[in-house]
């Protein structure tokens, strides 16, 4: 079980006077799929970067199950993300970029390699593991991005616009991917976009965000049948 809560959480950046995030309040349930969506600068990232630990919290509180985590590193919260710019070590082999976050943490050489292997065989890429980056198309290396979240076998995935580098026949194949690995992985994950087909194909519920603040909460069906 792994619920996520943002209980009334606002950011204000040092050098801006505005919030950036507004009152955002939030109860995710265990494997819930959810979509913040909304235009550029209205604080999705930034609200997704407070859950991961990457920006702190000025006001409110972020629990993991019931667990408050404001002032837990990030390496401590279980939690992996997936970046709009999965920029990969270019001169590293695909195994040694899945297999470099594990390495940083120490993890033991057969246990590095059996993850390693794992995720390649989900995402189709174990003939691809000794190329470099550039010798794989932008989906392939989008898939490594991917694989070097998914070894690490964390319960809640935070996913920062990981298709919008991607043209768009490539977006709606690989849209399928993620609804695929959701189910097969039984994460908890937030995925923001500012795509609403992605919003209304991947989500259990849409978050609909405007200048810092949640406009609306609902399955996509509530959100984009009731304007
Ligand atoms: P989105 O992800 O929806 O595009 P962001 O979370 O990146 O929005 O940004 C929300 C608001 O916070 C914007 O007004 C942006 O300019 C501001 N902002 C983002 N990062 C910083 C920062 N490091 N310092 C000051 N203001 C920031
Ligand atoms: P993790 O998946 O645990 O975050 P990574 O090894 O993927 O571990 O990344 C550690 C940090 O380094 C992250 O902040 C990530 O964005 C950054 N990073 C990973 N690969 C690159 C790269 N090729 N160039 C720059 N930064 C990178």
């Amino acid at each position: 079980m792994v619920e996520v809560d943002l209980n009334h959480i606002y950011k204000k950046y040092p050098n801006n006077d505005k919030y950036s995030v507004n009152d955002f309040d939030l109860h995710i349930k265990d494997k819930e799929f959810i979509v913040f969506v909304g235009p550029s600068g209205c604080g999705k990232s930034t609200t997704l970067r407070m859950v991961a630990g990457l920006e702190d919290i000025s006001e409110g509180t972020l629990e993991i199950d019931h667990k408050v985590m404001n002032d837990t590193a990030p390496k401590d919260r279980n939690i992996a993300m997936v970046f709009q710019n999965y920029a990969l070590y270019p001169h590293m082999s695909i195994y040694d970029n899945m297999a470099f976050g594990l390495k940083l943490r120490h993890y033991n050489k057969e246990e590095i390699d059996k993850r390693v292997k794992h995720a390649a065989k989900i995402l189709g890429l174990e003939d691809y593991l000794d190329k470099k980056p550039g010798e794989l198309s932008g989906g392939q290396r989008q898939r490594v991005a991917l694989g070097r979240a998914i070894v690490r076998d964390a319960p809640i995935f935070l996913m920062d616009e990981p298709l919008s580098n991607l043209d768009a026949k490539l977006r709606v194949s690989m849209r399928a991917e993620i609804a695929k690995l959701h189910q097969d992985l039984g994460t908890t994950t937030i995925y923001v976009t500012h795509d609403q087909t992605e919003a209304m194909t991947l989500a259990d519920r849409v978050v609909v965000m405007s200048v810092g603040k949640v406009e609306q909460i609902g399955t996509p069906l509530e959100v984009y049948n009731n304007p």
